[in-house]
């Protein structure tokens, strides 16, 4: 077994992936982060959703770390490395994450958890290809606080809504 797949360094990871997704989630941002570790364990890509900030409808936080790895590698390429995210990817990331070559993913949540808390991307694998995908490794890690980022932003919906229109907004 590869050093990067090592359980400690998946849990911290976990942890790692939840606390950006919290962070982007307070910067006004969407649940959404994702990191890429190579194979000696080290980060060498994060993202976070930044489809608001930049007005770009592919910057998923999966897309952003690839980005940000595949500069920092400068290779477009991420064959061997694994990437952890906050949550489960949504077939576009999926897409990309095999053109990077990436066969490894380690999801916090996934997308049924995400739906039920009102992040619903489900449409978007009536797009996917099961075929492509039989070779990549999915694992799922568990974690106490994987729905905190959902939470939080659930909570900051409900408070702009509410100060948008005065009325105390019921939850969905
Ligand atoms: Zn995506």
């Amino acid at each position: 077994m590869c050093n990067h797949t090592t359980e400690e360094l998946l849990i911290e990871c976990g942890e790692n992936v939840i606390d950006l997704a919290i962070g982007n989630v307070k910067a006004g941002g969407l649940p959404f982060a994702a990191i890429i570790v190579n194979q000696k364990g080290e980060i060498i890509g994060k993202g976070v959703n930044q489809v608001a900030k930049l007005l770009d409808c592919t910057a998923h936080a999966e897309i952003q770390a690839i980005r940000e790895a595949s500069r920092n590698v400068e290779n477009s390429s991420l064959k061997g490395t694994t990437l952890i995210a906050s949550g489960e990817p949504c077939a576009l990331c999926y897409m990309a994450i095999r053109m990077a070559k990436i066969m490894r993913v380690v999801i916090v949540s996934d997308r049924y958890e995400a739906e039920k808390h009102g992040f619903d991307y489900l449409w978007t694998y009536n797009y996917r290809n099961a075929a492509l995908f039989h070779e990549l490794e999915l694992l799922t890690l568990d974690n106490d606080r994987k729905l905190l980022p959902f939470q939080l932003a659930k909570i900051n919906l409900s408070v702009s809504a509410q100060l948008s229109t005065g009325l105390p907004v019921s939850n969905r």
